[in-house]
């Protein structure tokens, strides 16, 4: 099946006892037995829930992997995966990643004895210098949060591959429509459901897919273990938005382009980062591994200041000023003094979060009411 029909229909049978096209929610915490251990496969609803299975093999099928696994949040699967690790591992990872991710390696895990490097990404060939027997994980998010990094997710699990270590790939900002890891040679792929899988900025989910069943009982241990699964009814509501998936982003991803070219003529923009662009540094590997550019994308000022910036973002009255993305609605964003206010200004500097750094979601409205509401946030 392509992917269309597999986002409308994969997991979801019309419901036997009523033939109900919708997946029922089905809102109970536990399942009568006919005998002690004489059950249909559902005992506790932390274990198994068929709304959120039928949304486990839908993602799955998306992902074009085996196994799915939903979260209560995205933080909840990248936790997940962390518990694979023992104290003593090593992980390297990405140095533009999203802040929570970074705040829950350092602040959390580090504690329990993991290691992280931190190191940029855009040449797999560097990675090798921070491998050892210790490195048992590599974190990969591509496009990076909020710079548009691309990073070669082939190159790096050859890599990997040789020295048996695993890769997991947040495919958040890309979704299985325009990116599928696994097929790169990817073990885990992981994503903030809450995005544009959900689309519609109304749930907060996480999700895992791999193709391992012995990984999979793994991560399905640990989370049946430690409890972090999403309620039905948001399973429901995400069923729901991914029936359109491919649909929207298509329209982010055309809407992303043309709203990247008006900005690159604007006399008051600088840069823009944007993985369509010919000129940005891994443009072919975008190309190769990507079936769009997506519809995220950054730019920064001229006039290089927080005020500029605090000034355009206060205009704006089409995109939104919030946090998240990849909903049907632009949002736009702040990295230096939202995402990113944590970080010393020097440090973020490096990676390129400059003051006047603006983050857009581009949404799916009539891309000339975004094109004008830039026109006169511009002024
Ligand atoms: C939002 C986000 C997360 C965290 O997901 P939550 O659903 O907010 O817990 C992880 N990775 C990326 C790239 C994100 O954008």
């Amino acid at each position: 099946m392509k992917f269309a029909t597999k986002a409308i229909h994969a997991g979801q049978e019309p419901d036997p006892s009523t033939g109900a096209i919708m997946t029922p929610i089905f809102q109970t915490s536990t399942y009568v037995q006919a005998a002690p251990g004489k059950h249909k496969g559902f005992e506790y609803s932390r274990t198994h829930n068929p709304t959120r299975e039928a949304l486990e093999s839908n993602l799955a099928a998306l992902e074009e992997g085996k196994y799915g696994l939903c979260f209560s949040s995205g933080m909840a699967a990248e936790d997940c995966v962390a518990k694979l690790l023992k104290p003593g591992d090593e992980v390297i990872s990405t140095n533009d990643l999203y802040g929570g991710s970074f705040r829950m390696f350092t602040k959390i895990f580090a504690n329990y004895g993991i290691k992280f490097h931190f190191i940029p990404m855009d040449d797999p060939k560097l990675i090798a210098k921070y491998i050892n027997k210790n490195t048992k994980l590599i974190w990969i998010e591509t496009p990076t949060n909020p710079m548009l990094h691309i990073i070669d997710i082939k190159a790096i699990s050859a890599i990997a591959k040789k020295h048996k270590i695993l890769v997991a790939v947040d495919n958040t900002f890309a979704t299985p429509y325009l990116q599928t890891p696994l097929k790169l040679g990817a073990d885990i792929v992981t994503h903030s459901v809450t995005k544009y899988l959900g689309g519609h900025s109304d749930v907060i989910m996480g999700a895992i897919v791999c193709n391992d069943a012995a990984l999979s009982e793994q991560l399905h241990f640990i989370q049946n273990s430690c409890g972090a699964i999403p309620s039905p009814h948001d399973c429901f509501l995400v069923l729901r938005g991914i029936k359109t998936l491919h649909i929207r982003m298509d329209r982010h991803c055309e809407n992303a382009i043309k709203v990247c070219k008006y900005l690159q003529t604007h006399p008051k923009v600088d840069k823009v980062y944007f993985p369509g662009i010919p000129t940005h540094k891994n443009h072919k590997v975008a190309k190769e591994q990507m079936r769009g550019f997506g519809g995220m994308m950054s730019f920064t000022l001229k006039n290089n200041s927080i005020k500029q910036a605090h000034k355009v973002l206060s205009s704006f009255k089409v995109f939104s000023l919030a946090e998240s993305l990849g909903g049907v609605e632009s949002l736009c964003g702040h990295p230096a003094t939202m995402t990113h206010a944590s970080i010393p200004k020097e440090v973020r500097e490096k990676s390129g979060v400059v003051d006047s750094l603006i983050r857009l979601s581009v949404g799916i409205e009539d891309v000339n009411d975004l094109i004008d509401d830039l026109k006169q946030a511009l002024k």
